[in-house]
């Protein structure tokens, strides 16, 4: 089964900080799709014939489908939970938040008004952390599945530092791991993550198990946090008195690779730079948690200088946004504290391409290369009154995309197709 989807077409084939030949735009575009993935892109004329059904998205823009690399599933319901910094937040908040995936029925009922939310505001793949009840990434990972959504997900391992009805043990964390890879590690377009919380709320004991898994499953990704905030780095390092510094801890137990995904990776010493850089280890950048939380100002140009790939992410419920695109939004006004630029164009190559590369994705998911998914997002810069009035003073593509990367949410997003479906309603 074919069809036509018609706008103008913008996708990315290099990063705009290597070269300035880094994307394709046509004006007059369409994609064409077979069975959920894409076909060909081209002129509309080149591609149009009278027996394919078509969707007309013009005036708007349609990209690949944004990425969210740093996101917690569970914290649906604690997003917007007033005036605590990292630690107090997790105790007060979060934790007697995840607590409730174990009541029956209600990590299903949360996995649908998930991805709804995802979609709702264009993100079409999302590397989610779980509660620690393996019930809630099977949820997910049903929910996402019967979607033809592509989840990178975990269910959490954790062993201390938190109350009982959010704890597993070294033991049991390997194993409830291990059966869900076994169960949706490939299934459709679900890829496991490994997923020790980070390692305050892990002993010794359960960092060794993670590396055993990630060892017996190098294909999976593992995800974590590494210096969000201060306290918490003390913290840390009071639990772990042998290691060098923070990263030490995922070093000694083998968890440093190109799959192992850093959120926030904010106060890092020099050695911690140079062995991420070393081990094509990932930072994620989490703009509206790290200003939310007070966390701290991440320096994406620093770890570039030293080699090192970096993700973005909304990090919900620490962060205050769904949106990929309220998400660069606070990224640009982080990175201009920093005295760094976050441009148009390098904006939204990292939502798209640059995340499917950090995450290894980018020959499914991230651009619209034939033989990738249909995953795409149908942008509308005018979406809202004073959009529309800032729109009528824009000259250029880029102009239009910096509108979005500022002004807009999810009233931007006029559509979004996952594997080639339409999950909005049309009309
Ligand atoms: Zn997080």
């Amino acid at each position: 089964m074919q069809q036509l989807i018609r706008g103008r077409v913008l996708s990315f084939h290099a990063d705009p900080h290597d070269t300035t030949d880094n994307h394709r735009y046509r004006e007059y575009g369409a994609i064409l799709v077979e069975d959920g993935r894409i076909l060909a892109v081209d002129d509309y004329t080149a591609l149009a014939r009278p027996d394919l059904p078509e969707i007309d998205h013009r005036p708007h823009l349609i990209l690949p489908g944004f990425i969210d690399t740093h996101i917690h599933f569970p914290q649906v319901q604690v997003i917007a939970s007033w005036g605590a910094q990292l630690l107090d937040w997790l105790n007060t908040y979060t934790f007697p938040e995840e607590a409730r995936f174990r009541q029956q029925g209600h990590a299903p009922a949360m996995a649908d008004a998930f991805l709804n939310l995802l979609t709702d505001h264009g993100t079409t793949t999302a590397v989610a952390f779980c509660s620690v009840h393996p019930e809630s990434a099977e949820a997910l990972f049903s929910a996402a599945h019967a979607r033809n959504m592509a989840m990178v997900a975990g269910k959490v391992m954790m062993d201390r530092n938190a109350p009982p009805e959010v704890l597993d043990t070294p033991r049991q964390g390997y194993d409830d791991s291990k059966a869900l890879i076994d169960r949706w590690h490939g299934t459709g377009r679900q890829r496991y993550a490994i997923t020790p919380r980070f390692a305050i709320t892990s002993t010794p004991e359960q960092m060794a198990m993670a590396g055993q898994l990630a060892r017996e499953h190098p294909d999976c990704h593992v995800q974590t946090h590494l210096s969000e905030n201060l306290d918490e780095i003390d913290f840390t390092l009071s639990l772990y008195p042998q290691a060098r510094d923070y990263l030490d801890i995922y070093e000694t137990h083998g968890l440093l690779s190109p799959k192992l995904l850093l959120g926030h990776s904010i106060h890092l010493r020099p050695r911690e730079i140079a062995r991420m850089a070393e081990t094509g280890s990932r930072a994620v950048f989490c703009p509206t948690s790290n200003l939310f939380l007070g966390s701290g100002l991440f320096d994406k140009g620093g770890l570039r200088a030293a080699g090192i790939t970096s993700g973005i992410a909304t990090d919900v419920g620490g962060g205050t946004s769904y949106s990929m695109l309220q998400t660069l939004n606070e990224g640009y006004k982080i990175l201009q504290l920093r005295g760094q630029k976050l441009t148009p164009l390098s904006a939204f190559h990292w939502i798209t391409r640059g995340n499917a590369m950090a995450l290894g994705m980018d020959r499914d998911i991230g651009t619209l290369d034939p033989g990738s998914m249909a995953d795409l997002v149908v942008l509308d810069a005018r979406a809202t009154p004073a959009m529309a009035l800032r729109m009528d003073r824009a000259e250029t593509l880029e102009q239009e995309l910096f509108i979005l990367q500022i002004m807009g949410d999810d009233r931007s997003i006029a559509q979004t197709y996952v594997a080639g479906r339409a999950m909005k309603p049309t009309g």
